[in-house]
């Protein structure tokens, strides 16, 4: 660890969020294939409101495939996703059959999901305040004045509150990452996916975009996906840890347990090669 590294405070340890009540996430039976090749294979599993979970494993091991499928950015093969008990992309009609939903059906619950990807991939074309105006204006249907508020409101928050007429490619990778991380925050997600953040980023910019996102975890009740290789980060923020591999969760616990007397051979070697 690197001491010139600003101090970030430590989160409070918040509980994790009852297991009783609705959960946020429910994976039911997912299976994702890319062309014959199964990534997924009948994955389930729950996430509860307000709860933040790290999934870690090995490359491939269809982390980040996850969140994309979350996303609607990949077609599920099979299988259901419900956020808050309603179905994201399929649902069982009245007869038990698999139907596709409606676009419009789709992205009524899809714009409650943000996320922020490795490569920032923010708006070339617009200032920094636009990127993160964007979709309240043009999804949300917000007057611009006010997604304008909102958005220098974000960028505040995110420590850029000076640079929101400059061009994205004046900043540096971190604070590119920081004005993703505000565009997500504008949209005011339930649930927000992080899918390896810092990874694209010099180690020196590291720091302050987790600082930035612990402070989400810390001040907000969003319920939050992590695929991430800071594994103190994970420990710090997350209330839940699942260890994939080939596309199967192989353990899962608090952070503690996961790290700290992990009970799977198959974790325990994978966190002897990252730690
Ligand atoms: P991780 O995030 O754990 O590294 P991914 O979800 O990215 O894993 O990938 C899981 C598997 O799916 C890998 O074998 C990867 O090669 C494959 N895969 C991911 N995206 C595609 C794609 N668009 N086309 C074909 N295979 C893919």
């Amino acid at each position: 660890k690197d001491p010139e590294r600003p101090a970030v405070p430590e989160p409070a340890k918040s509980p994790p969020a009852a297991p009783n009540g609705q959960p946020r996430i429910v994976f039911e039976d997912v299976v994702k294939r890319f062309g014959k090749v199964s990534v997924l294979n009948e994955l389930n599993f729950n996430v509860a409101k307000g709860e933040r979970v790290t999934l870690i494993g090995p490359s491939g091991s269809g982390k980040t495939t996850i969140l994309r499928l979350l996303m609607t950015l990949e077609d599920l093969s099979d299988g259901y996703i419900f956020v808050d008990g309603e179905p994201l992309t399929h649902a069982k009609n009245a007869s038990g059959k698999r139907v596709a939903l409606k676009p419009k059906e789709v992205s009524r619950i899809r714009k409650r999901i943000g996320m922020v990807f490795q490569q920032f991939n923010l708006f070339p074309n617009m200032s920094v305040i636009e990127n993160v105006m964007e979709a309240p204006v043009h999804v949300l249907g917000l007057p611009k004045e006010e997604a304008r508020a909102r958005a220098q409101g974000l960028l505040d928050q995110v420590g850029l509150g000076n640079r929101g007429d400059e061009h994205p490619t004046r900043l540096s990778g971190g604070q590119q990452q920081r004005v993703a991380i505000a565009r997500a925050l504008a949209m005011e997600p339930e649930i927000l996916l992080l899918d390896e953040v810092t990874s694209a980023l010099d180690p020196e910019l590291v720091g302050d975009v987790l600082g930035v996102l612990r402070d989400v975890a810390e001040n907000t009740d969003i319920t939050m996906l992590l695929v991430t290789h800071e594994m103190q980060f994970a420990r710090d923020v997350s209330h839940r840890v699942m260890m994939f591999d080939g596309g199967r969760i192989v353990e899962e616990g608090v952070p503690d347990q996961i790290f700290g007397n992990p009970r799977e051979e198959r974790t325990k070697k994978f966190l002897r090669a990252v730690l």
